[in-house]
Formats: C-alpha cells, structure tokens, sequence
C-alpha cells in the first residue's frame, strides 16, 4: 500500500520575457495504491502542467506545496529517483531516441526501475505477451523510439511500457487524445490488465469522458484554473459529458 500525496501545490511557468506565470494555484490530491483517479478540465486548465511537474520537468517551477510518496519528498528526487521510487511518468522520456530500438530501450528503462537486469528468457516471454495484447507487430520492438510512430503507436509504447514497468503509480496524460476508437479500446484494455495485475494507483487526466467509458475511475476531480474545483466518484464525469465545464468555470471565477 503507497501513497502519493500532492498539498497544495503552487507552480509556474517561465514566459518568453523571463517573467514568472503562476498555472498551478493550491492543487491537493491524494491517490492510494489500486485507485484510479480521473483529471478532467478544460484546454489551459493546467492538467499538463501539473503531470509535468510530478515528472520533475525543468519548464516547470515549484513555488510552494508538496509532493510525496510514501512520505518522501518527490520534488527534491531527479527524473532518475522518480522512476526509481515507482512514478511512472510517460513524459519523462525524450521524444525521439535516434539508434535505440524500442527493445533496447525497454530492457534499459526495465533495468534503470528494477536496480538490475530482468532475466532475459522471461522478459523476453513478457514483452511479446504486453505486445500481443496491443495488438503490437513483433517488428515494433526493432523499430527505434518514437522514430516516425504515428499517434497511436506512441500511446501504445506508452501502455506498453506501463505493461512491463509495473510502477507503483502511472500518470497518463491525454492518452486517449488523437485515438481512433477501436485503438482507444486496445489501450484501455492494457491499462486494465495493469490495474487488475498490480496494485497500480493511476492518474488518468483528460478532457473528454469517452475514455472513461472503457476505464471506470473511482474518483473523478473537475480541474479548473489550476486546482481541483470539484471532485466525486464516477457519476460526476456523467455531469461533465452533459454539461461541459461551464458551471464549474463560472465558480472557480467568482
Ligand atoms: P492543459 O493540459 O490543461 O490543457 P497546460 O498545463 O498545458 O493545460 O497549460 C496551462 C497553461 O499554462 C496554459 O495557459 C499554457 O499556455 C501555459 N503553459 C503551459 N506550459 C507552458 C510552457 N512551457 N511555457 C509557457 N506557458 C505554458
Ligand atoms: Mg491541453
Ligand atoms: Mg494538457
């Protein structure tokens, strides 16, 4: 049983003329082992922001607040002891890995978590099985990282590494934006194998409920102007489908 556990975090953003954007105003969440929590909020709400600062993007500048896990101070870890520690946090890696294969790059990532190399006839088993349920070519392992992937293939590398990672928590950002449905299906369903296999806590953020018809979260937190305007369980992302963020702008406004 962990906990990851954000107190009223404060972050900015650095603009073109060296001034300092406050985007993340008193965010507080706090997500346990086996829960799925749901993000939702409008375009430039921040959802972004606040996943890349869990993931120790330098952009990103913590003003004030917390992060932890388990009690340990997140934001004083590098990107390295994050993953170490169990975030799992797709963003952290570069966008493209020229030469690397995605084979190469799994093992590596695999042995960078684990503090040691995972037994090659096993792991071997264990990639094409996570491949295999996402309907991934066995030739995707040769190709290198991110080179040429189209949208839905990015997002399966993402599930996939998920798949074989197994992180004590997954911060998912947008990973339904730009999947046609049946690819939508295909990556939940590998998200639901993570979550029924381990004991996964996940942070889901998103702007449209449509993924949340395929991964049923236990919590849902409306996110408006930088912090958690609202939260409830599953039936809120029903409000949110019928009548879009508006009431919760017009709140967070007054
Ligand atoms: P969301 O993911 O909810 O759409 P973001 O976190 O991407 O929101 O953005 C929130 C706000 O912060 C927006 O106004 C955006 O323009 C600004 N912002 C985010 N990242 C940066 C950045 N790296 N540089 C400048 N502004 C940024
Ligand atoms: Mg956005
Ligand atoms: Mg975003």
């Amino acid at each position: 049983m962990a906990t990851l556990e954000i107190r009223d975090l404060h972050v900015g953003v650095e603009e073109a003329d060296g001034s300092s954007k406050e985007i993340l105003r008193g965010v507080d969440l706090t997500i346990r082992s086996g829960e799925t929590h749901a993000i939702m909020g409008p375009n430039g709400s921040g959802k972004s922001t606040l996943a890349y600062s869990i993931a120790g993007h330098p952009k990103y500048t913590v003003t004030g607040g917390s992060v932890t896990l388990d009690g340990a101070d997140v934001l004083e870890m590098s990107v390295d002891e994050r993953a170490r520690a169990g975030l799992f946090l797709a963003m952290q890696y570069p966008v493209e890995v020229p030469g690397v294969t995605v084979s190469n790059f799994l093992r590596t990532a695999k042995t960078a978590v684990d503090g040691e190399a995972p037994k090659l006839r096993t792991w071997v088993k264990e990639v094409r099985t996570a491949m295999e349920g996402l309907r991934m070519d066995a030739s995707f392992a040769e190709r290198n990282v991110n080179e040429g992937f189209s949208g839905g293939e990015k997002k399966r590398h993402e599930i996939l590494q998920l798949e074989l990672l197994k992180p004590k928590f997954a911060i998912l950002d947008e990973t339904d934006s730009g999947l046609d449905v049946d690819a939508l299906k295909v990556v939940s369903e590998g998200v639901n194998r993570v979550r029924q296999a381990t004991d996964v806590g996940v942070l889901l953020i998103t702007h449209y409920t449509r993924i949340l018809r395929y991964i049923t979260p236990d919590f849902v937190h409306v996110f408006v102007d930088g912090r958690v305007a609202e939260q409830g369980g599953p039936e809120l992302a029903d409000v949110l489908e019928e009548s879009g963020y508006d009431r919760f702008l017009t709140a967070a406004r007054s």
